[in-house]
């Protein structure tokens, strides 16, 4: 009975694992066409000084509007990107937007667009070059622009601090993302070149419990003592704001403050809104 039992089990899952590797065929195969069609756009999500209540950093998310499925999420079709080695291709047509809606946001004063990199892309020669050729084609200085780099990208690979080194010789920044779920230490992590710290939402959601609160703060004070600047992600309710703000988080975003929009629906100072439409979404406390 139990052998039985055991054999229907491994029946079921090679059906699973079968199942699931015809789903990423699938999207594998359909994520080739997206590029050739038009399929991808980006929206962007900002994150705000809680000092000044300014936005303060504009982050590049990628989206994919599948003409039968719908709207893809990126965690559905990312990961496969990065599988089949689509993730340059994907992660070029990112690039290349990004520079182009930070050429047309160039006049607001400090605006940086940031786009994520994934590991391949960072890992690959000539990544600081591609960089220098889209920022050249469009014309727009690196300080425009930004790179989301994750921490468990930076895990165990001390030779990405020379490319990171080449990226901000462009002027462009550095931001590790998702900080705290990566398993690496602050002290290595200090170790390479990062301007800006995003604490993943995981902390963000954590921060009303007191080992919560603790965790951040330690997070915040480490982070600060390498000199970089802390965005925390993922912020939904107001006690977490206030409690974020109180532990010395220099910046927010989260979908209390602002959900991820197309570029026309940023809430910028002369984006061309009536007041009404500007406000709209937005957390009331903040401004532009
Ligand atoms: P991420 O870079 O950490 O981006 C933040 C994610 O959290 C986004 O999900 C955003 O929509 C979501 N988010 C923002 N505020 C809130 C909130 O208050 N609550 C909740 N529950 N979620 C919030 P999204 O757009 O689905 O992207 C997921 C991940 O996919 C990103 O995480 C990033 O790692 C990856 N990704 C997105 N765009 C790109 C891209 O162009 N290239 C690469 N390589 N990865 C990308
Ligand atoms: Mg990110
Ligand atoms: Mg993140
Ligand atoms: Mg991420």
């Amino acid at each position: 009975r139990a052998k039985e039992t055991g054999r229907d089990q491994a029946v079921w899952f090679d059906e699973q694992m079968y199942l699931q590797s015809m789903r990423r065929m699938q999207t594998e195969h359909d994520l080739r066409l997206a590029l050739q069609h038009d399929e991808l756009f980006l929206d962007y999500q900002p994150a705000f000084d809680l000092r000044c209540e300014r936005i303060d950093h504009v982050e590049a998310l990628v989206r994919w509007r599948h003409p039968t499925r719908g709207l893809v999420p990126p965690l559905d079709f990312i990961p496969v990107a990065e599988d089949s080695g689509l993730i340059h291709q994907l992660g070029e047509w990112v690039l290349a937007r990004a520079v182009e809606q930070a050429e047309r946001w160039a006049h607001i004063p400090d605006m940086r667009v940031w786009i994520n990199v994934s590991p391949q892309q960072l890992a690959h020669c000539g990544f600081p070059e591609l960089i220098a050729t889209h920022l050249n084609r469009v014309g727009l200085p690196g300080f425009h622009l930004g790179i989301e780099v994750t921490e468990s990208t930076l895990a165990d690979r001390d030779s990405l601090t020379t490319v990171l080194q080449e990226i901000r010789q462009l002027g462009v920044a550095v931001a590790i993302d998702d900080f705290g779920t990566g398993y690496s230490s602050l002290a290595r992590l200090s170790t390479f070149p990062v301007d800006v710290i995003k604490i993943d939402r995981s902390f963000v959601a954590d921060v009303e419990t007191p080992r919560g609160e603790t965790v951040l703060a330690g997070i915040v004070t480490l982070a600060h003592a390498t000199g970089a600047h802390v965005i925390a992600e993922g912020v939904e309710t107001e006690a977490q704001l206030a409690a974020l703000s109180a532990l010395g988080v220099d910046s927010a975003s989260g979908y209390l403050l602002a959900r991820p929009a197309a570029p026309e629906h940023l809430p910028l100072p002369d984006a061309g809104h009536s007041p009404l439409e500007q406000r709209h979404g937005l957390h009331p406390r903040l401004q532009y």
